[in-house]
C-alpha cells in the first residue's frame, strides 16, 4: 500500500458538513472511531445534536429549488466528476475503509470500484429524464407525465459498506436534483466524511450534500423527520431499526426506501458443480468478512452432496488468513466491534448445543481487536439461532434436504426476503426456483451479484423500493400528470 496513514487521517475533515463548510458541533461534542483489527481509537469527530441537524436540513432546504433547476447535463458532470476523483483517491478510500470497517484490502479495493460505479452509473442516468405522452382513451385529454425531485432526503447508512452504501444513495438523489442529510454509522463515518470532501472537490454547491455524523443517531432523525419541509428518508440497517423509522415517517406520510437485514438461502442441487458451488459459497460467506446484508446464511445442500460440499467449503475456509486488513496477504478481517464478536460466539456455541458438528473455526481468537475463526457448521438443525436470524459474520451453517419442494420451503421459512442463491445445472429448475423463491435478488450459479445496473432491493421485512439499475433513480422523484385538454375533443 502506496498511502500514509497518518497523512490520510490529516485529510480526513472531522467535522459536520452544513451549507458547504466544516463546523463544530454547536454542543461542542465529540465522538471517537475505533480500528477493529487493534481496538485502537483512529480519529476523533464533532457529534450531530437535533440543533445541528435542523441547521442542516435549514442549509439543504435553502438551495433545493436552485438545485432543481440545475441542468441533468450540469448534474451528470459532477457525477461524473466524482467518480474519476473517487478513483484517483482509490487508495486513500480502500485504506480508510480497512481501517475503521477492517475488511482486508483487496476487498476496501473491490468496494471502491463497486461505490464509484453508482456515481458513474446515476451520471449515465441523470441525461435519461424520460416522461410519457398520451391520449386519454376517451379523446379528450392529451396526457403527459414528468419526474420531479422528491425534495429535500435524510439518507442513513450502514457501516459495513461505508462508500458504497453512501453512494448508492447520495448519487441518485444528485441525480434527479434533491438536497440531502447525511447521517453515516458512527463505527464508520470517515469514508463517508472524506467522499462528501471528494463532492466538494468535485464541484457540489454548497448544501446540496451535507453531512452529520453523531454518537445519537435518534437526536439527528427524530427531528429532522418530524420536520415538514423533509420528503424522504431512504435508510439502510437492521429491520428493527427500519421498522421504527417506518413508524415515524407515518406522521409525515414521508416516501421512504428500506433497505434492510436478509437471511439468504445458499441452495446446492445434487446436480450442481459443486466446485463452482465451493467458490460461490467463499464469494457469497466471505466477501465483508460475511458482514453483508447479502450474505449466504443458510446453505441448505442436498443429502447426497452435503459431506463433499462441506468438507470441500471448509478446507477453503480454514485456508483464510485472518488478521489486521492492512496487511496485503490478509483475506478475512476483524468483525466490527466487540457485540458484534459477543452475538457471533453466542449464535456457534447455540448451534453446537443443539447438535451442530464444527467443521473448521468455531472459536473467537486470541488476538487484540473482534477477531472470529472462520467457521462451517454442518448437520445444523432448524431450531438452531444460526438458521433463523442474520448472522452477519464469518458463518456458514449447513442444513440438508431431501427434494425440490423441501429446500423451498426451508429457503421460504424466514420473515426476510433479500438475496438468495442457487446451484444448479438444471435449467428448468431455475425458472421454478424463481417463481417459488420469495427474495428480491437471486443469483444462479454466481456467489456475487451486486451491480450497480441492477436493481436492489428486498421483499417482506427486508425492506421495500431499489436502489440502483433504473429503478433507483426513480425512488428519489415523484410523477407529475399534466393533463391538456384536446383541441379536438
Ligand atoms: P443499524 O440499523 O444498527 O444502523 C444503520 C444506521 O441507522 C446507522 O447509521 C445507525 O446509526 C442508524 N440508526 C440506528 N438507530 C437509529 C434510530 N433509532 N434512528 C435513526 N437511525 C438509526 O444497522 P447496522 O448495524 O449499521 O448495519 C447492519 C444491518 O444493515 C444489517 O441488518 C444488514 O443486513 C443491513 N444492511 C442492509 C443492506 C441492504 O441493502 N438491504 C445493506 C447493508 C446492510
Amino acid at each position: 500500500m502506496t498511502v500514509s496513514i497518518s497523512e490520510l487521517l490529516e485529510k480526513v475533515p472531522t467535522k459536520l458538513l452544513i451549507g458547504g463548510k466544516w463546523v463544530d458541533s454547536s454542543s461542542d461534542e465529540t465522538f471517537d472511531v475505533e480500528n477493529p483489527a487493534t481496538g485502537e481509537v483512529i480519529a476523533t469527530l464533532a457529534s450531530a445534536n437535533s440543533d445541528d441537524a435542523k441547521a442542516a436540513l435549514d442549509a439543504a432546504c435553502d438551495v433545493q429549488d436552485d438545485w432543481a433547476q440545475t441542468s441533468p447535463r450540469d448534474r451528470a458532470e459532477l457525477l461524473r466528476r466524482g467518480f474519476e476523483l473517487v478513483h484517483e483517491r482509490a487508495e486513500e478510500f480502500a485504506a480508510l475503509m480497512t481501517l475503521e470497517m477492517g475488511k482486508p484490502l483487496a476487498e476496501s479495493r473491490g468496494e471502491v470500484t463497486y461505490g464509484a460505479e453508482y456515481l458513474r452509473w446515476f451520471s449515465e442516468e441523470t441525461v435519461r429524464d424520460y416522461g410519457r405522452s398520451l391520449t386519454a382513451p376517451e379523446g379528450t385529454l392529451r396526457m403527459i407525465t414528468r419526474r420531479k425531485p422528491v425534495g429535500p432526503c435524510l439518507l442513513i447508512t450502514p457501516w459495513n459498506f461505508p462508500l458504497a452504501m453512501a453512494t448508492r444513495k447520495i448519487a441518485p438523489a444528485i441525480a434527479a436534483g434533491c438536497v440531502m442529510v447525511v447521517k453515516p454509522a458512527k463505527l464508520t463515518p470517515l469514508t463517508t466524511q472524506y467522499f462528501a470532501q471528494t463532492m466538494i472537490d468535485a464541484g457540489v454547491p454548497a448544501g446540496v450534500i451535507n453531512v452529520v455524523a453523531g454518537s445519537s443517531a435518534s437526536a439527528i432523525s427524530e427531528p429532522l423527520m418530524a420536520d415538514s419541509r423533509l420528503r424522504k428518508v431512504s435508510f439502510t440497517g437492521s429491520t428493527p431499526v427500519g421498522k421504527t423509522l417506518l413508524k415515524a415517517a407515518a406522521d409525515n406520510v414521508l416516501r421512504t426506501s428500506m433497505e434492510l437485514g436478509g437471511n439468504a438461502p445458499f441452495i446446492v442441487f445434487e446436480d450442481a458443480d459443486i466446485d463452482q458451488a465451493v467458490e460461490g459459497a467463499m464469494g457469497a460467506k466471505m466477501r465483508n468478512i460475511g458482514e453483508a446484508c447479502t450474505a449466504a446464511n443458510r446453505f441448505i445442500v442436498h443429502e447426497s452432496v452435503a459431506e463433499e460440499f462441506g468438507r470441500k467449503f471448509a478446507e477453503k475456509i480454514a485456508a483464510l488468513n485472518v488478521g489486521n486488513g492492512l496487511d496485503e496477504t490478509v483475506t478475512c478481517g476483524p468483525l466490527v466491534e466487540q457485540k458484534a464478536l459477543d452475538n457471533i460466539t453466542s449464535l456457534v456455541d447455540d448451534a453446537v448445543d443443539k447438535g451442530a458438528t464444527v467443521l473448521t473455526g468455531g472459536k473467537a481468537l486470541d488476538k487484540d481487536g473482534y477477531f472470529y475463526a472462520p467457521t462451517v457448521l454442518s448437520d445444523v438443525p432448524r431450531s438452531a439461532r444460526v438458521a433463523q436470524e442474520e448472522i452477519f459474520g464469518p458463518v456458514a451453517p449447513i442444513l440438508t434436504f431431501k427434494d425440490e419442494a423441501e429446500a423451498i420451503r426451508i429457503a421460504n421459512d424466514t420473515e426476510y426476503g433479500l438475496a438468495s442463491y442457487v446451484f444448479t445445472e438444471n435449467s428448468d429448475r431455475l425458472w421454478r426456483l424463481s417463481d417459488g423463491l420469495e427474495f428480491g435478488l437471486m443469483g444462479f450459479n454466481a456467489g456475487v451479484i451486486s451491480n450497480a445496473a441492477a436493481p436492489f432491493g428486498g421483499v417482506k421485512q427486508s425492506g421495500m423500493g431499489c436502489e440502483g439499475g433504473a429503478e433507483g433513480l426513480d425512488e428519489y422523484t415523484s410523477v407529475q400528470y399534466l393533463a391538456l385538454r384536446d383541441p379536438y375533443a
